[in-house]
């Protein structure tokens, strides 16, 4: 039977918290959210009318600093789910070694099916009913699924209105000429960038042209495509989005498909080369087909449950990069490090995205604006640092890299639980 998201989770953090030896009290308290709020949001409609949207923010583990989290929109939001991936966020900050503790909220509603003034006032009347929760020592926000930067400026807006001054480190993924951080448009690719990079070295991989395939083709999937094209030792030859793959051996050129994605609205039916036009061979394919190919390194980046105990032993990439939160279930995972490929997990290959963030929260918190250049120096320091010590858990431990990732986050909180949650 298939496992759901929460069911994969658990059994990841299990894996941990048998090598860990956890009491049943330390895993309730290492699994369980320390507050759930939940609001019903009333909005005036264009047409006159009110509407109510269910909402809620889960705070998981503050024990490391205020909650993190991002906010999501749409109508299948699942509170259950949230919690988990609340948990995760817990574990994905103190990877990242940010002092952050996890959060994640959301509302039921197809932001699609509102008007940008209804969208407005939704997003304001959430902080309203969440204000008490909120605040850059207590709770801090950030976008998620169908939220954007825009409505992190409202939320901005609206929560220093009520506070009586400008607040701007109560939320992040705000735009940058509100208080956002330069950097954080690619945070997440980028940081994946620095842990393949480790990975690759580690492997003893380097040397010659390493070829990957991609799956997704939005901001995670888009910018890690570009971003190792332009490293030089990488041939990225597939990539997808929800409609297929397309596969070229000499390498897919991810702005050209980008360009053509924005024109077309698909990645398909790619036949030349930035503005040149030269044909180039290449082949269409599915997604499934995309992620069996004879790639070295394997970069999920669309959504969860993609690699599972069905295609796991057809994988034959020796690295895969987990940028989507969940691509690998716990199953697959089994399988994988049995064949010796490397899962980099996504509490480390896609925690760039949460640490830029911090960095935004610190800049807003200290009246600071740093460079790119800056924010890619610190952020190389904090993911090559992560990156070594939970190696050095994994080779010490005999374990999984995602295990020795859960073993490394679950260490952290405990240690600065101490005296709160453990003697
Ligand atoms: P996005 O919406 O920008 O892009 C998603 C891409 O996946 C699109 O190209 C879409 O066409 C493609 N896609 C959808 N269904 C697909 C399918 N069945 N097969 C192949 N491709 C499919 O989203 P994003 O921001 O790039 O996020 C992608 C994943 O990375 C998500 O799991 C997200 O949670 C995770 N993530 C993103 C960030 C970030 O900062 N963007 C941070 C952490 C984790």
């Amino acid at each position: 039977m298939k496992m759901t998201f929460l069911e994969n989770i658990m059994s990841q953090f299990n894996a941990a918290a048998d090598v860990l030896q956890l009491s049943d009290s330390d895993m309730e308290m290492l699994t369980t959210p320390n507050k759930v709020i939940t609001a019903n949001l009333v909005i005036k409609m264009d047409d006159g009318s009110f509407r109510m949207f269910p909402a809620f923010r889960v705070q998981h583990n503050n024990v490391r600093g205020p909650y993190k989290g991002g906010l999501r929109y749409h109508p299948d939001v699942d509170l259950e789910e949230a919690k988990s991936l609340a948990m995760l966020m817990s574990y994905k900050c103190a990877v990242a070694d940010i002092p952050f503790g996890g959060g994640k909220g959301g509302i039921e509603v197809n932001p699609k099916a509102l008007s940008s003034r209804e969208l407005e006032a939704l997003s304001r009347a959430f902080i309203r009913a969440m204000q008490c929760d909120l605040g850059p020592e207590k709770d801090v926000p950030a976008p998620d699924v169908y939220t954007n930067e825009t409505i992190m400026d409202w939320m901005e807006d609206e929560y220093s209105r009520l506070a009586g001054r400008e607040t701007p480190a109560v939320i992040t993924g705000k735009s940058v000429k509100n208080h956002g951080s330069l950097g954080r448009d690619d945070a997440t690719a980028k940081g994946a960038y620095f842990i393949i990079k480790k990975a690759v070295k580690a492997l003893g991989m380097e040397g010659r042209k390493l070829t990957v395939a991609v799956q997704g083709f939005g901001n995670a999937g888009y910018n890690i495509a570009r971003m190792l094209e332009d490293d030089g030792n990488f041939t990225v030859v597939a990539v997808s989005d929800s409609k297929g793959a397309v596969y070229i051996k000499g390498g897919v050129h991810a702005d050209s498909i980008m360009r053509h994605k924005k024109e077309e609205g698909m990645i398909d039916g790619i036949y030349y080369k930035g503005s040149v036009c030269e044909e180039i061979e290449h082949k269409h394919m599915s997604n499934q087909e995309l992620l069996e190919l004879d790639v070295d390194i394997l970069i999920p980046a669309a959504l969860e449950g993609q690699i599972t105990k069905d295609n796991a032993p057809n994988i034959k990439a020796k690295i895969i990069a987990e940028l989507a939160n969940g691509p690998v279930t716990f199953g697959a995972d089994r399988i994988l490090d049995k064949k010796g490929v490397l899962v980099l997990p996504d509490i480390l290959a896609n925690a760039g995205g949460v640490t830029v963030s911090y960095f935004e929260w610190y800049q807003n918190m200290h009246d600071e604006k740093w460079s790119r250049e800056r924010v890619y120096g610190k952020l190389r320091g904090k993911m090559e640092k992560a990156f070594d010590d939970i190696n050095a858990i994994r080779q010490k431990r005999r374990v999984s890299f995602r295990t020795a990732a859960f073993v490394y986050a679950i260490q952290c909180i405990m240690q600065a639980g101490k005296g709160k949650h453990w003697p």
